[in-house]
């Protein structure tokens, strides 16, 4: 062997000894001494050039004087440190309280870029308690019942009056306040299961039942109320006496929320009778759901105190209070009108209204602590209502639109055999699929105590968007039946309201810009906010001390998700421990390889473009995109095997982890080519793509598989969309369609029967009921058969039946110019009839 040969096996040697340490996570101290006694070994047996082993034993010394601490701290540290605390972007407290808010979940794992799956596998499976299931089963479906969508949201603009009344008595609004109170007590995952029922059936019962049961006075006062505070409201709120809602939001101040301009001022004023210490208010809000019926008005403001009446400061920034709608100076009672959706919504605007100091949630000591009470619950909070809306929809429209294309045909076969519309209806059942699998896994978690605020970022952005995208599909393959509205109409008024999803509680595009990654890069970052925190300690000691440790694991942490990303790709991940076996343990395989190139791109993006990542939207949205993808994919892992692993849902899990997998890949690459600094974007594609963009998107044979699995009365089918309000009856679209697709395969092999006779030429004519009657006089049917065809053309037709309309229904005004018009040329032309008669005459 030549000594170039012998150099280069050596050189190997030494490279995969340091990978593997890297790969390992190996500490400094075992890696120093590990790779002290391979370069010996190689400096007495091997073969090299003198200046190679020169520099090996060099970058090897470099090494051991990391070990000195002291000297480290001195020489290396130190200076780093003031170098960082030069360019640290300052933090608002605001920022600082929305960064700290809830807490670090799985989120984390993905972050570190070796997750350690025992954390998510080990968590046991959701349930619903004996209470909750009887709720779901009881009340929840009677409501579904009485909500007639149409009459809502077309003749009433409004829930009829019993449906009020009926949702109060049994405690909907309740659904989280504690029994004590008078509340339902209900978890996470059971607010979530009601919530997605009603939204199967009326997206206004859903957003109504969702507002009080999310971020509002309820859950305020449960979590920073004072004792007192608590026993005034809560019995009231739970019983239904009291109606609530939250006003956040001014026409100055929408995604910017904390720029409120409405006002308390600390002052001396008279409340029923009494000369106190108050807060005159003054407020101009809009889009504030309940408002227009609320009692009680949970209102953030900026707190002044320019005369120091309840302490030194002169600005206590944002506050949440409770406001009586009674008092004088409210305006309140007028309705927005949200996408045709009616629930109640509007405007309210309080001139002067003088309060008393304990109108603050938790007291005058919690006064400038709204803001950080509203993150805190929202880290929560958004992983509930809005996706279990967008699961309740999105089930109910993937339902619906598997038995619709079974049932409606064109070109003589069912409109689901075209491989456009399979394309689509894949498209919907992997989506619902993955919305599901994040709510139901995401909300287990916070039963067990988690508030994670990233992944609840998550489920809110990427359940409204695949909610959206699955509408749009069942829309689509749905035809003209979902675009003619009408009381036969369960898909359009469910396509009208999306845009509400995508615009509350968080804009998506500021959501997925700002948040998904923003947050998580400082609050998952195994790292970064440690060494935020360190640095900016103001004692030195202690800061060297901590910013040295946390700097020190951060480099090799680095250093290791450099290494894991280039081994993983380069052996597409197959060599990768996964807590799994089988083909799926592929998917777990491929999200460590992700997890591992997201944080080593993450790592390098913050220390090459710093505070100016916060603006380059473009390049934090596709991190974002990427991170929130292993984190779905890992949700759809999870809830297979909470389903306890049903073969049959097998093709879902593949086509939710393919797609999402995709999604991360395509997003990654997206990100590399738009990364402003060339060398350093080429040195990344070098560690995440070393052998190209390997991975691709489901094949079309999955596709087809899926869209076979929700034309038919499977199980897959019913597990997907379990929880929606599926009872056969009449004026529920949805139980008759499952009737219709139930019968439809029934009478399959009769169809089959006819066709066949249709090619013998024994029956000749192309109508649907010809060809029954055909068929049963030619003896191809019999009388029984022929009357279970005939039937089912019947349930079709009322199926596939769309409304119309007199004029004068539609419009909530009469059209006055339009109507005398009409009658005035008529009469002209009578005439002008009669004057050419007398003419001829
Ligand atoms: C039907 C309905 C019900 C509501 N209910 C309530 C309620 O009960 N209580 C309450 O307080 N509020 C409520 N809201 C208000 C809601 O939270 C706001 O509409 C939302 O915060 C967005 O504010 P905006 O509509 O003013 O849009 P804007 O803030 O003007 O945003 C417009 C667009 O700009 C994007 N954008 C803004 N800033 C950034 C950024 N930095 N980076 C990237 N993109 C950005 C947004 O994502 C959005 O797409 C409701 C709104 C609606 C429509």
């Amino acid at each position: 062997m030549s000594e170039f040969v012998l150099w280069l096996l050596w050189s190997l040697v030494i490279i995969a000894v340091g990978l593997t340490l890297a790969y390992k996570r190996v500490d400094l101290k075992a890696s120093t001494t590990i790779l002290g006694f391979t370069l010996l070994a190689y400096s007495l047996f091997g073969v090299g050039y003198g200046l190679w082993v020169l520099f090996l034993w060099l970058i090897f010394a470099g090494i051991v004087s990391l070990n000195f601490v002291d000297f480290r701290r001195e020489r290396i540290t130190a200076p780093l440190l003031k170098l960082f605390r030069a360019i640290l972007p300052s933090l608002s407290d605001t920022e600082r309280e929305a960064l700290e808010a809830g807490t670090v979940w799985w989120d984390g794992e993905l972050f570190s870029g070796c997750p350690d799956w025992s954390k998510l596998t080990s968590m046991p499976a959701p349930e619903l308690s004996d209470e909750e299931q009887a709720f779901l089963d009881g009340p929840t479906n009677e409501l579904c019942e009485m909500l007639n969508d149409w009459e809502i949201t077309h003749e009433l603009a409004d829930m009829p009056e019993p449906v009020w009344a009926y949702i109060k008595k049994h405690r909907f609004f309740a659904m989280i306040i504690p029994k004590e109170y008078g509340g339902l007590e209900f978890s996470g995952f059971a607010v979530a299961a009601v919530l997605a029922k009603l939204a199967s059936r009326c997206t206004v019962a859903a957003s109504t039942v969702g507002v009080p049961n999310s971020l509002g006075p309820a859950e305020l006062l449960l979590h920073y109320g004072t004792q007192e505070q608590k026993d005034r409201y809560l019995p009231g709120l739970a019983s239904g006496a009291e109606i609530p809602c939250f006003a956040l939001t001014a026409p100055r101040a929408g995604s910017d929320a904390s720029a409120i301009p409405d006002t308390g001022i600390v002052c001396k004023g008279t409340f029923g009778g009494k000369k106190i210490i108050g807060i005159r208010l003054n407020w101009d809000k809009r889009y504030i759901t309940l408002a227009p019926i609320a009692t009680v008005l949970g209102l953030a403001f900026k707190l002044y105190d320019p005369d120091h009446l309840i302490g030194d400061k002169d600005e206590y920034g944002i506050t949440a209070g409770l406001i009586p709608t009674s008092l004088d100076g409210i305006a309140i009672g007028r309705r927005h009108f949200p996408l045709n959706t009616p629930f109640q919504n509007g405007p309210t605007q309080g001139k002067d209204v003088f309060v008393p100091l304990d109108c603050i949630i938790g007291g005058p000591e919690r006064a400038g602590q709204g803001w950080k009470m509203l993150v805190e619950l929202l880290a929560a909070g958004r992983a509930i209502v809005l996706p279990a809306n967008a699961a309740g929809g999105a089930k109910a429209a993937t339902y619906a639109s598997g038995a619709y294309t079974r049932i409606r045909s064109q070109f003589n076969l069912p409109i689901c055999r075209f491989e456009g519309v399979g394309e689509a209806l894949a498209r919907m059942a992997g989506n619902t699929y993955i919305i599901n699998a994040g709510l139901s896994v995401t909300t287990s978690a916070l039963a067990r105590g988690e508030k994670p605020s990233v992944p609840s970022a998550i489920l809110k952005y990427h359940c409204t968007e695949l909610g959206r995208q699955v509408s749009n599909d069942a829309m689509d393959v749905h035809g003209g039946k979902g675009i003619v509205l009408g009381p036969k109409n369960y898909l359009g008024r469910t396509y009208q309201a999306l845009p509400i999803a995508i615009t509350v509680e968080g804009a998506n595009i500021l959501t997925r810009s700002l948040i998904i990654f923003g947050q998580g890069a400082i609050r998952c970052h195994p790292f970064v906010l440690k060494e935020i925190e360190a640095a900016t300690n103001s004692d030195y000691e202690q800061s060297l001390r901590d910013f040295d440790h946390y700097l020190f694991g951060h480099i090799g942490y680095a250093i290791s998700n450099a290494a894991r990303s280039f081994f993983l790709a380069l052996t597409h991940a197959r060599l990768s421990a996964v807590p799994v076996s089988g083909p799926l343990a592929r998917y777990y395989q491929h999200i460590n390889r992700y997890s591992a190139a997201f944080a080593i791109a993450a790592d390098v993006s913050m220390l090459t473009l710093g505070g100016e990542l916060k603006r380059r939207e473009s390049l934090s949205g596709r991190l974002g995109d990427v991170f929130s993808s292993m984190y779905l994919a890992s949700m759809v892992l999870k809830h297979y095997d909470n389903q306890g692993r049903p073969g049959a849902d097998q093709p879902l899990v593949e086509w939710a982890c393919r797609t999402l997998l995709y999604q991360a890949q395509e997003q990654l690459h997206g990100f590399l080519r738009n990364f402003p600094n060339r060398l350093v974007a080429a040195g990344l594609r070098l560690l995440i793509f070393p052998r190209g963009r390997m991975y691709s998107a489901p094949s079309d044979e999955l596709g087809r598989q899926i869209a076979d699995l929700i034309t038919h009365p499977t199980e897959s089918r019913a597990r997907l969309c379990a929880g929606i309000y599926s009872t056969p009856e009449p004026g529920n679209p949805l139980g008759l369609l499952q009737t219709a697709l139930e019968a439809t395969n029934e009478a399959s092999a009769l169809e089959e029967k006819l066709r066949n006779a249709v090619k013998a030429g024994v029956i000749t004519t192309s109508d649907p009921l010809g060809k029954i009657d055909m068929g049963e006089h030619a003896g191809v049917l019999t009388a029984k058969e022929a009357r279970q065809l005939r039937d089912l053309d019947a349930m079709v037709m009322e199926l596939i039946a769309v409304d119309d309309f007199d004029s004068t229904e539609l419009g909530s005004k009469t059209n006055r110019r339009a109507a005398p018009a009409k009658k005035t040329t008529k009469k002209k032309l009578t005439t002008k009839k009669k004057k050419t008669a007398r003419r001829k005459a």
